[in-house]
């Protein structure tokens, strides 16, 4: 059988194939780039339209008291409940996940005993994760100890444990790797880092909407995510923080502006932490910026997670198969379950055949060196897109005269 009838009998099969048809749908051949910047929903613009209308135009300043204030956290535990393993209170939306991480990093470490001068992070971690950490280090005279990572792989729990001790302050790590996609075993790692007496931050960048998270149940300290892959919140869109209660309070973070204060609109003198998890929100909440948001997860909240997971295997299934029968080096893990939702094929000449596919209307992304990467959102990728896409790029591999 080829890949396409493959393909067009997974499409019958699944439960979700619905689901595409409400997306925003170009002409390309085959968007391979949900996990990067997820496709709008169609009824976006109306909601936005909508949003214009009636919020900002119809309430104007009203709408602060009315319902604005309250969105960082309403929606929070929104995102929580449905995504995030996460009881109410813990979760607020807003700021950009390299901001939020600075926040939450940050105040774990100032919080850290002075003996516990490391920070645990892996040497093949998203970029502004590194840089992040490397100025918090900085400026707080502590140490980072890299976990050395292989482009194709993750940190399994040896490696963390491995890297965790009595020196440890803060362990920072990928829930999903964006390189490899390798799905780190969180709940396993989180109980290591506690047993050697650290923290963890989790970034759920690029798991949140792909991979069922737990955070409440790993025993999380903290974490962040942003909202512009796979939840379709739109480029920018804000990120969201999870602190877990017991830090209330306890943990300080650095941005101390009026919206974290107790009672902003007191105007009053001094910065005094607000109570719960709003004490980690800094400025005016980006509330028109969350409305895609707000549809995608009226989505997520229909169809559940666990049937965007079990799709998203199949997805990777299907593109690892492929990519054998083409001789393509799969450069993530090849175990499901220690797989997010993309899959990155390895090519000396990766970099001119994304260009190449660019130009015929298949989109994956280049990560150099010489990763292909396919990223798979399950609720708006049919198969038979992955198998056109895939078609293409092995109509480019086959030498022609
Ligand atoms: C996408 C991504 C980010 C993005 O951070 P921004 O502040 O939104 O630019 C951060 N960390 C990881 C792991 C990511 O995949």
């Amino acid at each position: 059988m080829t890949d396409a009838v493959t393909a067009e009998g997974l499409d019958a099969a699944d439960p979700l194939a619905g689901c595409r048809e409400r997306f925003v749908l170009g002409p390309e051949v085959a968007y391979l780039d949900g996990n990067s910047l997820g496709r709008p929903l169609a009824v976006t613009a109306e909601a936005l339209a909508r949003f214009t209308r009636e919020d900002w135009g119809g309430r104007l300043i009203r709408a602060w008291d009315e319902s604005w204030v309250a969105l960082p956290t309403e929606l929070g535990d929104r995102l929580g409940a449905v995504l995030l393993g996460a009881a109410a209170g813990q979760t607020v939306v807003g700021d950009s996940t390299s901001v939020l991480l600075y926040k939450l990093a940050r105040a774990a470490v100032d919080a850290a005993p002075a003996e516990r001068d490391e920070i645990v992070l892996s040497d093949d971690d998203f970029p502004t994760d590194r840089y992040l950490l490397e100025g918090i280090a900085a400026e707080t005279g502590r140490t980072l100890r890299w976990i050395h990572t292989d482009h194709a792989g993750g940190v399994s729990v040896a490696d963390a444990g491995a890297a965790v001790g009595e020196r440890t302050a803060l362990v920072v790590l990928s829930h999903v790797t964006y390189r490899s996609g390798y799905l780190a075993d969180a709940a396993a790692i989180t109980r290591v880092a506690h047993e050697a007496g650290a923290p963890v931050l989790w970034d759920l960048c690029h798991s949140v909407g792909s991979v069922p998270v737990d955070l409440d149940g790993w025993g999380a300290n903290l974490a962040v995510g942003c909202t512009y892959k796979y939840l379709g919140g739109g480029p920018g869109a804000p990120a969201f923080a999870y602190v877990a209660q017991r830090h209330h309070g306890v943990l300080r973070q650095p941005i101390q502006g009026w919206f974290g204060r107790r009672d902003p609109f007191a105007m009053a003198a001094g910065y005094e932490p607000a109570a719960g998890i709003r004490q980690f929100l800094s400025g005016t909440p980006p509330v028109l910026a969350t409305v895609p948001l707000q549809v995608g997860l009226d989505l997520y909240a229909e169809v559940g997670i666990d049937a965007v997971r079990a799709k998203s295997v199949a997805l990777t299934e299907f593109t690892v198969a492929a990519a054998d029968r083409l001789g393509l080096e799969v450069a993530s893990p090849r175990d499901p379950d220690r797989r997010g939702g993309h899959v990155t094929l390895r090519h000396p000449d990766a970099r001119r055949l994304v260009a190449t596919l660019w130009e015929r209307g298949v989109i994956p992304d280049f990560r150099a060196p010489d990763g292909i990467r396919i990223g798979l959102a399950p609720l708006s990728t049919s198969f038979t897109e992955v198998a056109a896409g895939l078609e293409v790029l092995s109509g480019l591999l086959t030498p022609t005269s």
